[in-house]
């Protein structure tokens, strides 16, 4: 079971944590990468602390789209059906196109 992947490179072990928990609570596995290093390796500078998360293959897409809606502000995002692009959640018309969720 080594067959894990890189899919995401957190700045810090806070947001790393974050996601974690926003991956596993749609139930996909994630190991954190680098975490342990902080501290451990005395040569690294304080700041080398970047953490990477790494999921199995067979989750790819569904992560993706969990990371997609975290990096654009949104617990809860949405799609737009006219141009079918990502939004926030704040947002209550598409930033791309202008559409209106709900409408057709
Ligand atoms: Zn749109």
């Amino acid at each position: 079971m080594s067959d894990w992947i890189p899919v995401y490179e957190a700045s810090n072990s806070l947001e790393a944590h974050t996601l974690k928990g926003a991956l596993e609570v749609v139930g996909i596995a994630v190991q954190l990468r680098g975490e342990a290093l902080s501290g451990a390796l005395g040569e690294l500078p304080a700041n080398a602390v970047e953490v990477t998360l790494l999921i199995r293959p067979a989750d790819l897409e569904r992560a993706q789209q969990v990371l997609a809606g975290y990096r654009q502000g949104g617990e809860r995002s949405w799609k737009c059906r006219h141009c079918g692009e990502q939004n926030a959640g704040s947002f209550e018309v598409c930033w791309q196109c202008g559409h209106e969720p709900g409408t057709e």
